[in-house]
């Protein structure tokens, strides 16, 4: 499971989950493109996290503090890694749509090989889908899923195809120039065909209706009936249907595995080179194991390998250097069966981790002082096993768009049997609050100088605490009642699970024993985010809430049930209060301490809800604070941030690690910045693309 970041409450809440179902709502702000076209300019001076900003997306960078301090053979393991990483890219792109690696090579065959003029506007609409293709690892929304049409004409397209020189197209046998420009063309201009990357459409074939390249020549109906056949006759603990594509053959279904020798050989034969260079330098036997069976995985395909790979993987706490890289997530499958490859290189934060250590090894402390009746109280209460790290390379669909946090693995059977790892990625976090310190949101929507300097200070801290109080014990936290089971809420079970997680961190992040776990300096750090927290929810996250639409995203209803819950019972006593001054809504806090207090009476009764299993009170309370927007405030956001130019999403530009020799041994390890992200894209199409356009 990852968890994105939202861009909305970049000084608040990171505790997002999101659903690759989930609908697009923010507008592509639109901005002006560019004359020089081919302008990557070095940033002078201190260090740029935002490089560019393009339709509704943002190229950032992050650097990996502590690389440096890492020894030799630590930066070896994370230099065959970070190899390993960029190996897998065209599988992604593959994955995401049959055509991407067409696509994606004709027009990079464009960019390189054009003749006309690039200093026109249409070249710039050309340059821009570019980018998005990057971006998104093929043509649909890497966020909505929607296909997203170039802004130049089919005519263009054509002339940009005719008019390069010295370049190779991805032409099959036989095929001409003509006919490439003839299937490119409805494939990418025609907005009926393959329109979603993943429908969940009910009443719809979604199978048939998605774009994804998981399926091919099968309907929904087939594809339930084979897996229903292949399920009934295997050990329940595969992941059946993981990494494999279903197709129709000959009228028969087959599953073509992706293997060593299978489907996607060409990049997986380079992960394995590099994997297996990376045991040679393994920190212990653990690990190594561990990396041994990945390998074996590679070449088989043999998902009890991939089992065993994720328990010896979840159970190395030790190892410092870790890793994601194979096929892991299902959002990206309408079934949820099939897993996206991604990769995430990283080590261990050591200084961070120790933040989460203190609060996990205290987890007693805070559920016997939680503010919810004794019955709900776990007797004894044991942290989950969080780090935080620091990602050193991005790859497959973790790249540009990376999670800020990672939970795995996913198999339900080994998450009870041996644990999960619980990760939050600290160095991606911090780029995302130096670049949102300077976007003016706080300018914008905060009121005074010293709520604005106080969120300035704190906010970064402030967000990751509440986070790691969320995530390692808020859901953890408290029992449910004999015969009460998580299903008991049903539809409303997410919302009212994410709110009861949030306010316990909203609840002990203002008390005294976090200042005594010298975990904050004082108790300014929760009011910050309290600020935050209300800013985020009863203003900043309507900006993704479509007009005339409710809330639906479970993150985002438990955000609007807290904050209008207690700014309802807050209002009364001026312990909260909403200000309009110049015909722009404010939230001020006046009365800490009662906000705490109002956040601990939720509490109890979320924690009441959830461990009777109290369905009407649940609907009651989601349906009541968590889904209705006031059409007025919602149009006033939208204005306010609309001025901003804040485009929604955000990628990063992968660091450049490059090997210093001394003969033929390596010495050291060197770590450097590039801050073009046509440039990076251009060379990983040059030097880590390995399969065939159609696979
Ligand atoms: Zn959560």
């Amino acid at each position: 499971m990852k968890k994105p970041f939202f861009h909305l409450v970049i000084l608040s809440i990171m505790t997002l989950t999101f659903f690759a179902c989930e609908s697009d709502s923010d507008k592509p702000v639109k901005k002006e493109i560019k004359k020089e076209v081919h302008g990557c300019q070095a940033p002078e001076g201190e260090f740029e996290y935002l490089v560019e900003q393009f339709a509704d997306l943002k190229i950032l960078r992050y650097q990996v503090p502590g690389f440096e301090d890492l020894t030799l053979k630590e930066k070896e393991l994370v230099y065959y890694l970070s190899q390993a990483a960029l190996c897998g890219r065209d599988i992604n792109f593959d994955q995401n749509y049959k055509h991407n690696l067409c696509i994606r090579r004709t027009l990079e065959a464009i960019m390189q090989g054009y003749q006309g003029d690039r200093e026109t506007e249409e070249f710039g609409k050309f340059y821009l889908y570019l980018k998005r293709v990057w971006f998104s690892n093929g043509i649909h929304h890497h966020y909505s899923s929607d296909k997203f049409l170039p802004e130049f004409s089919k005519e263009y397209f054509a002339e940009l195809i005719k008019n390069s020189k010295d370049v190779e197209f991805p032409l099959a046998d036989g095929e001409t120039i003509d006919d490439l420009i003839a299937k490119l063309t409805p494939i990418m201009f025609d907005p009926k065909i393959d329109a979603k990357r993943v429908c969940q459409d009910a009443g719809k074939d979604i199978i048939k209706n998605s774009a994804c390249n998981f399926y091919e020549g099968v309907t929904q109906k087939e594809v339930e009936k084979y897996y229903a056949a292949v399920k009934g006759k295997s050990d329940p603990k595969l992941s059946i249907g993981l990494n494999s594509k279903l197709v129709k053959e000959n009228g028969i279904v087959v599953e073509k595995t992706y293997k060593l020798g299978g489907m996607y050989s060409k990049a997986i034969e380079k992960i394995i080179y590099w994997l297996e260079k990376a045991i040679t330098v393994a920190e212990n036997d653990h690990q190594k194991k561990a990396l041994q069976k990945l390998v074996e995985f590679y070449k088989t395909g043999d998902l009890k390998a991939f089992n065993e790979f994720n328990v010896l993987w979840v159970t190395d706490l030790e190892s410092k250097v870790d890793y994601v890289c194979c096929f892991t997530e299902v959002y990206g499958d309408p079934m949820g069966m099939k897993a996206t490859w991604e990769a995430l290189i990283n080590f261990r934060n050591e200084e961070a981790t120790k933040r989460t250590k203190i609060i996990s090894a205290n987890a007693q402390y805070f559920e016997d002082n939680s503010p919810i009746d004794d019955k709900y109280k776990k007797k004894e209460v044991k942290g989950v096993s969080a780090k935080v790290i620091t990602a050193a390379q991005l790859g497959g669909d973790c790249y540009p768009a990376t999670p800020i946090g990672i939970n795995l693995p996913n198999a339900n059977w080994i998450r009870a049997e041996h644990g999960s790892k619980s990760v939050t990625i600290d160095n991606i976090t911090y780029s995302y609050d130096q670049v949102g310190a300077k976007s003016g949101t706080l300018e914008e929507f905060v009121l005074d100088e010293k709520t604005r300097e106080n969120a300035r200070k704190f906010g970064p801290l402030a967000g990751n605490l509440h986070t790691d109080l969320h995530e390692c014990l808020g859901h953890g936290s408290g029992q449910l009642m004999p015969g009460v089971t998580g299903e008991s809420l049903k539809n409303y079970h997410s919302a009212v699970e994410e709110s009861r997680a949030d306010l316990f961190a909203l609840y002990f992040l203002y008390d005294q024993k976090m200042v005594d776990l010298k975990l904050i300096e004082s108790l300014d750090v929760a009011r910050a985010e309290y600020d935050a927290y209300l800013r985020g929810g009863l203003l900043l996250q309507l900006k993704r809430v479509e007009p005339g639409k409710n809330i639906e995203q479970a993150h985002m209803r438990c955000r609007a049930i807290i904050s209008n819950w207690v700014l309802e019972k807050g209002q009364k006593d001026s312990i909260i209060n909403k200000v309009v001054t110049d015909g722009k809504t404010y939230i001020v806090i006046n009365d800490y301490d009662k906000l705490r207090g109002l956040f601990g009476d939720l509490l109890k009764e979320v924690q009441r809800i959830t461990s009777e299993g109290d369905y009407k009170a649940a609907q009651k309370l989601v349906e009541g604070y968590g889904v209705k927007v006031d059409p007025t405030l919602h149009k006033e956001v939208i204005e306010r941030y609309d001025k901003l130019n804040i485009a929604p999403y955000s990628g990063f530009l992968n660091p450049v690690y490059t090997p210093v020799y001394e003969g033929k041994k390596i010495v050291d390890i060197k770590v450097e910045y590039p801050f073009c992200f046509k440039e990076q894209n251009l060379g990983y199409s040059r030097d880590y693309s390995f399969l065939p356009t159609y696979n």
